[in-house]
Parts: structure tokens; C-alpha cells; sequence
């Protein structure tokens, strides 16, 4: 998958769970930024093509990694509060106003606000991992592993259901997408259809 849908995906997790409704927006908001920051490894490629060859799927997409980054960013995120922060900072640098109530701070501060911060942090980053060791290869590119047990193992895991930037996921995100803004009181019920149509399109 390609950035944008790996940041529908963690999105639409917590959507379908419908813990945005009791911990506020700003949980649906990490988890789309933690589904996507295990291709921070792809970043190498400014350095040189052959480090981004050696780290890319790599160093960023292995569980160990995946958790600690997830762990981090959203303790991170629950202490200093950071989405909020830079949601409201974009807001005035464009000087867009009327929408401060939608941007105010977090709604949960308890233990289990922490919990649960930290584990939709976590689950985020491995979505990603099961999203691309499912997507691999495209035209004229092989098929990618994924080296999911660095630093233990070596082993490389890839189980090709379909090519990397294939249209049709992001299809049915953006539709889902749509469909969420159009029945805003259905937006649990459709990220879950959503999810279910992305998995059953990758299936068949
Ligand atoms: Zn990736």
C-alpha cells in the first residue's frame, strides 16, 4: 500500500471501533499518522540508493521497531498533547477560524486514556506491516520482503495478494471516505464496511 491508504487504514480502525466518539478525533489522527511512520526507512533513499535498498522494509518495518516507534509516538502524543498543538498551529498560520470547539484539547486524561492511546499507537504501526506484507511487487518491480523478525532473524515474509499502489484500495477508501462524510452518524458501521471491502479485494 502507498502512504495515503496506510493512513486510511489506521484511520478507519479506530473509526470502526468507535473509540473516537468517547477519546475525541485526535486518537483516529494517530493512529493514521503511526500507520504510516514505518516507511520512515524509505527515507534512506536521500542518502543513497544502496542504503535505501539495505533498510528500506527493513529497519522500520520489523516488530520490535514497530512497537517501540508506536509506543513512543503515542506517549509522546498523550503527554504533550502534539496533534492538537499543530492542528490548532496550522489553523492559524492559515487563519482559519470558526472551528476552535473542534480543536480543543484532548477529551481523556486517566490510566486507561494512556492504555489506550498507547495500544491504538501500536496496533497503527503493525497495520502497516500486515498491509504491505500482503502488497508487494508491481509492474516491473519483484515482489519486497519483509524482514519482520530483525534483529533476531533474518527470514523474509511476503505473501503477494496484490501490487503495490494498486487503484482499486484507494477506491474504496476514498469512497469510504465520502460515504462517512455524507452519514456522519453511520461513520462506525461504514469504516467497518470499508475495511471488510478493502480485505475482500485484496482476497479475491
Ligand atoms: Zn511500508
Amino acid at each position: 500500500m502507498t502512504t495515503i491508504e496506510h493512513a486510511f487504514l489506521g484511520v478507519d480502525i479506530v473509526l470502526a471501533t468507535g473509540l473516537v466518539r468517547r477519546f475525541g478525533w485526535q486518537l483516529a489522527a494517530l493512529a493514521g499518522i503511526c500507520a504510516v511512520v514505518p516507511d520512515w526507512d524509505a527515507l534512506t533513499i536521500i542518502y543513497s540508493l544502496e542504503v535505501f535498498g539495505e533498510a528500506h522494509r527493513v529497519w522500520g518495518h520489523n516488530f520490535l521497531v514497530c512497537i517501540l516507534v508506536g509506543l513512543l509516538i503515542g506517549c509522546a502524543d498523550y503527554c504533550f498533547d502534539i496533534i492538537t498543538r499543530v492542528s490548532r498551529g496550522v489553523l492559524d498560520m492559515f487563519k482559519i477560524s470558526g472551528l476552535d470547539d473542534n480543536f480543543s484539547g484532548r477529551v481523556g486524561h486517566s490510566g486507561l486514556c494512556f492504555v489506550v492511546w498507547l495500544c491504538i499507537a501500536v496496533v497503527a504501526s503493525l497495520s502497516h506491516l500486515a498491509a504491505d506484507v500482503v502488497s508487494s511487487g508491481a509492474e516491473g518491480l519483484p515482489d519486497w520482503e519483509l524482514k519482520l523478525l530483525v534483529p533476531f532473524s533474518d527470514r523474509g515474509f511476503i505473501y503477494p495478494l496484490h501490487s503495490w499502489g494498486d487503484v482499486g484500495v484507494t477506491l474504496i477508501f476514498v469512497s469510504g471516505m465520502f460515504a462517512m462524510l455524507k452519514w456522519k452518524s453511520k461513520t462506525m458501521l461504514i469504516a467497518r464496511l470499508t475495511i471488510l471491502a478493502v480485505i475482500t479485494y485484496i482476497i479475491l
